[in-house]
């Protein structure tokens, strides 16, 4: 198969142009111009004025099951990321049970294969419930398939624990990601504390809270010289402290979520407490996300990921003290992270970077390229169609989202994985019957 004059970019290879790609059973064969005059008996999709782009890679994913089918699926959750661009996600441990055992990581893997329609990689909780008194079966879940450690959700909070789990992971050749924050000053927060929470009424959770976990996870990371990854940075503090650790050649790494980068916190007030606002760490101020921006650009922020945390009606259509945390991201996270990024000057390929080899080089996979040999992993995008997220097309079950009625520019036509359309736009380039559909086997 031949994808034939569509702008490919990647990363990895550093491009930006008018190429052909073609496509051999499961792998990139070639990539280069005049490959459809070349090989005039492929079949050949024609992707003028379209973008190729390697697969997405989402290393902060809640699928939610087992346990919370009611909010997202294994299957349903990979749609979404398919729909979305992502062809490998690392899904989180807070499910029911929790991911702390093989027998879990196992369920997981296996429904994966069963009902996926991309790669799921499991990430195994650092201690036992994710409750940061006793270690994970670390090990074990190793050996089962798991690519990281996180209690993500809740912080470690004691320090001897973290560096046990360190430790560990250094002899696993894991990574850990930690949820920094300091629940003895955010306990009970739902806002970010500052004007605007006072101005709503709400309790707030101050900067301090995360940058003082922040900056304990960094000491740890260079007394014990072991990478540590922090989860979802928000806040201007958090991000100077991680550019000294980087200057002092600290192994720490971090990522930023596509809202933090798009809503302050002046969005939520201007919501009128839309509780699809409420995340955690909270919506922080202009000058935080301005912050957030330039570490993008300086390559301070590692990489980018979605946080994608489906929730049930239920669980939203309650007073905003009571409502859960979390935005339904993967189906927006694309168009809307190249808009934010193009209004900063940051180019298209440097945002690629952050969301395919920069994670896939953090969670030790080979993901993420479109070089010749790689698996062929990749997605179509219409950088010009111009659509208004509606929730209730999501494929996800999360309809959860503050994106509502946005109107956003860019978006994904078809996604290839292991080189067959696992989804394709009802709207295609080509007339082709819409699909998101089970990966091939
Ligand atoms: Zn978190």
């Amino acid at each position: 198969m031949i994808l034939n004059g569509g702008t490919v970019l990647d990363p990895s290879m550093k491009v930006h142009e008018v190429m052909d790609i073609l496509i051999t059973d499961d792998r990139i064969e070639k990539v280069g111009p005049g490959l459809s005059t070349q090989f005039p008996e492929e079949e050949a999709f024609d992707c003028t004025d379209l973008w190729i782009m390697p697969g997405l890679v989402d290393m902060h994913t809640h699928l939610r099951e087992p346990g919370y089918e009611y909010k997202e699926t294994i299957r349903t959750g990979t749609q979404a990321a398919a729909a979305g661009g992502f062809t490998t996600i690392a899904c989180m441990a807070n499910t029911l049970p929790v991911n702390d055992n093989p027998s879990v990581t196992r369920y997981i893997r296996e429904k994966a294969d069963e009902e996926g329609l991309i790669e799921v990689l499991p990430i195994g909780a650092a201690t036992k419930g994710l409750k940061g008194e006793q270690l994970a079966e670390i090990g074990l879940m190793r050996e089962t398939g798991i690519v990281a450690l996180s209690d993500d959700g809740f912080p470690i909070r004691d320090a001897e624990i973290l560096r046990l789990v360190l430790e560990y992971a250094r002899r696993f050749d894991l990574p850990v990601i930690d949820h920094c924050e300091d629940l003895s000053t955010s306990k009970g927060g739902v806002v970010h504390e500052g004007k605007m929470g006072t101005r709503m009424g709400l309790r707030g959770i101050p900067c301090v809270s995360e940058s003082s976990v922040v900056a304990r996870d960094i000491l740890m990371a260079q007394w014990l010289k072991v990478p540590i990854h922090i989860a979802h940075v928000s806040c201007k503090a958090s991000i100077d402290l991680i550019r000294w650790a980087k200057t002092q050649g600290i192994p720490v790494t971090c990522e930023v979520t596509p809202h933090h980068l798009a809503l302050t916190v002046d969005d939520l007030f201007l919501s009128k407490y839309d509780t699809n606002f409420k995340v955690n760490p909270p919506l922080r101020e202009e000058e935080d996300r301005k912050a957030l921006l330039n570490a993008l650009k300086e390559g301070i922020i590692d990489c980018i990921a979605t946080d994608h945390a489906p929730h049930d009606t239920q669980s939203k259509m309650v007073e905003f003290d009571y409502a859960s945390n979390g935005i339904s991201g993967l189906e927006t996270a694309l168009p809307l992270i190249l808009e934010v990024g193009n209004e900063a000057g940051i180019s298209p390929l440097n945002i690629l970077s952050k969301m395919t080899i920069e994670p896939a080089r953090i969670l030790g996979v080979e993901r993420g390229a479109l070089t010749p040999g790689s698996l062929a992993n990749l997605i179509i995008f219409d950088p010009d169609e111009t659509w208004v997220v509606n929730p209730q097309e999501f494929f996800s079950k999360g309809k959860n989202t503050p994106f509502a009625g946005r109107s956003l520019t860019g978006r994904v036509k078809a996604t290839f994985y292991h080189g067959k359309a696992v989804f394709l736009d009802k709207k295609n380039p080509w007339g082709l019957t819409p699909i998101c559909t089970r990966k091939p086997s």
